[in-house]
């Protein structure tokens, strides 16, 4: 089964259908301030982002890894990633 995932609202939908290369966490200057953490959680596709297929239109942001390498990042638009949230304690 290909794995496959959505943002919270559900606007967009991810099937990822090439194979990967590689996932770990990526400690990265753009990772952390993506995913607002000391890591961001990547997988590296051998096909790169042609082996995505999307149910919506995610943003796409061109950039550069600290290593100089090219890279391509889907924001998934209107829902961002949370970077603070509230609950109820008691
Ligand atoms: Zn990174």
């Amino acid at each position: 089964m290909a794995p496959h995932g959505r943002c919270y609202c559900g606007a967009i939908e991810w099937t990822i259908t090439g194979k990967i290369d590689t996932t770990g966490n990526c400690h990265c200057t753009d990772c952390q301030r993506i995913s607002g953490s000391a890591y961001g959680l990547t997988s590296f596709l051998v096909s790169g982002a042609e082996g995505v297929e999307f149910k919506g239109t995610p943003k796409i942001i061109q950039g550069k890894s600290d290593a100089g390498k090219s890279t391509q990042r889907f924001v998934l638009l209107p829902s961002p990633a949370p970077t603070n949230e509230s609950a109820e304690l008691r």
